[in-house]
């Protein structure tokens, strides 16, 4: 068993230090007992309590929260029962941090009032005296259970009036606290008195910007006051009307409290510094995830159908096109041609200056033929050698001059590599698209047949599907 509840206090010994800074735990329970003790006169309306109030605040009023009675009863049911009587959260720890100027103001304030409610009561005002009374109650409460104290906004005031009077100097100097509530503040919020004072008993003020009269905390608890008093003021009136009026008051207040809480719940969510960021980094993720997505989808997807040496489109992507082109063709009007393409003498530039050469060859080819057909169609390459054309809304005439253009530009090329020159050319098979063919494998069938027929007949020509 610990008997450190028993501890003498500095003072008594000698010291000078009257105060020593409250324990938070001590602090709760000490305004917690007070508050009920306040509510507990309030309610029977015996004085006799309103006086237990004052001795033990006048008591404490030269020990401190430390050495006061309630804390000397908190320690030793500690000691004996090894448990504490009140818990405080990790971020609660603020609302009860209370610096040794701020309890004496404390203990001050209370005497105060238990005094004035004493002498109200003796010189026949009993009821401003219950009034007083009820206000202490309430705000023992408020203090004890919401963090908001009186001291500690006195405390503020009086910091500040010291300030004004001793010298202009710490004015005009850089920001210092007065207050040690709230000393884990990560930045300054200039837009909130209290705030620029260290009194920052909230944790969200460390991420606060708003000001004072915008503050949840103070507009909450000033309601929270109201209905306090007004609860209290049921234990004065007995008017009928009266107490109507203020059930309906109550009620009133009650339901605005719930509406504040529920609409400022959403703001507070996207108002909170944290949850800004996160939402930002989310949706940079998200758009930058979906550019990422979008981008390696349209590679895949023209990986898929183009030929990667030329760009051109594949075989497969080719034969796409000319299915679509075959089932919505205008029986009526023909007006879509094939044409196949094999270059001559083509593996004879490989044999001789090798593939890259080869592959270089193979790109000019297909510029020569994209400049060639231009809007006229769509140009695949088949595979080696082999390139096809689908002309499109074109008459065979037209597509016929295109091909020959080709064989021209083909046979004429001058390809140097490596200093030396060759030269090639194309031989291209046209055929046309018909209705009353089964399917694709025809004209491409007739289209083969032709390009063998120019290459039977002396290569670079295009011949005419018979
Ligand atoms: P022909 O005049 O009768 O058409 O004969 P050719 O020399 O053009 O030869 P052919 O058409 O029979 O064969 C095409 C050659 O193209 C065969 C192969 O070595 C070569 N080849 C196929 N694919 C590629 C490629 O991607 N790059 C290169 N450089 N050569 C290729
Ligand atoms: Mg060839």
């Amino acid at each position: 068993m610990q008997l450190g509840f028993l501890e003498v206090p500095k003072s008594l010994k000698g010291s000078t230090r009257m105060y020593k800074e409250a324990l938070p735990s001590h602090v709760k329970f000490q305004r917690i007992v007070m508050g009920w003790l306040a509510i507990a006169s309030l309610f029977f309306r015996e004085i006799d309590l309103v006086w237990l109030f004052f001795a033990i605040t006048f008591f404490s009023i030269f020990l401190g929260t430390e050495y006061s009675l309630p804390t000397l009863f908190y320690k030793l049911f500690r000691a004996v029962f090894s448990r504490d009587l009140v818990h405080i959260s990790e971020h609660h720890v603020r609302y009860y941090q209370i610096n040794t100027s701020m309890d004496v103001i404390d203990h001050i304030l209370r005497l105060m009032a238990s005094l004035m409610a004493l002498i109200f009561y003796y010189s026949g005002a009993e009821i401003i005296a219950w009034s007083v009374v009820s206000f202490l109650s309430v705000f023992m409460m408020l203090s004890a259970y919401f963090g908001f104290c009186l001291s500690a906004l006195s405390y503020i005031g009086l910091e500040n009036l010291r300030k004004k009077f001793k010298s202009d100097l710490s004015a005009q100097s850089s920001f210092t606290c007065v207050s040690s509530i709230g000393g884990a503040r990560s930045h300054l919020n200039e837009n909130c008195i209290l705030a620029k004072q260290c009194f920052t008993p909230y944790k969200r003020c460390d991420s606060c910007h708003i000001t004072i009269s915008e503050c949840l905390g103070t507009k909450f608890n000033s309601t929270v006051i109201i209905i306090g008093l007004l609860l209290a003021a049921f234990l004065f009136v007995e008017n009928q009307t009266f107490i109507q009026l203020n059930i309906l008051l109550i009620m009133g207040l009650i339901f605005w409290l719930g509406y504040q809480i529920n609409y400022t719940t959403d703001e507070l969510a996207q108002s909170n510094d944290a949850n800004i960021t996160l939402n930002t980094k989310l949706k940079n993720h998200a758009l930058s995830l979906e550019a990422e997505v979008k981008r390696r989808t349209a590679d895949i997807e023209y990986m898929a159908t183009h030929d990667m040496l030329t760009g051109l489109y594949n075989r497969f992507s080719f034969e796409k096109i000319l299915i679509d082109a075959f089932e919505g063709m205008d029986a009526a009007r023909p007006s879509s041609h094939l044409a196949f393409i094999d270059l001559d003498k083509f593996k004879a530039i490989n044999d001789a200056v090798g593939h890259l050469a080869g592959d270089r060859l193979l790109c000019d080819m297909s510029s020569i033929f994209a400049q060639s057909v231009g809007q006229k169609g769509s140009i695949g390459r088949l595979g080696g050698d082999e390139f096809a054309i689908l002309f499109q809304d074109v008459t065979q005439q037209e597509a016929l001059n295109v091909c020959q253009e080709i064989c021209e530009k083909a046979g004429a090329y001058d390809f140097i590599w490596e200093e030396q020159h060759f030269s090639i050319g194309a031989s291209i098979g046209l055929a046309t698209l018909d209705a009353s063919m089964q399917d694709i494998k025809a004209v491409m069938h007739h289209a083969d047949q032709a390009c063998y027929v120019a290459k039977k007949s002396g290569r670079n020509q295009v011949r005419l599907h018979a």
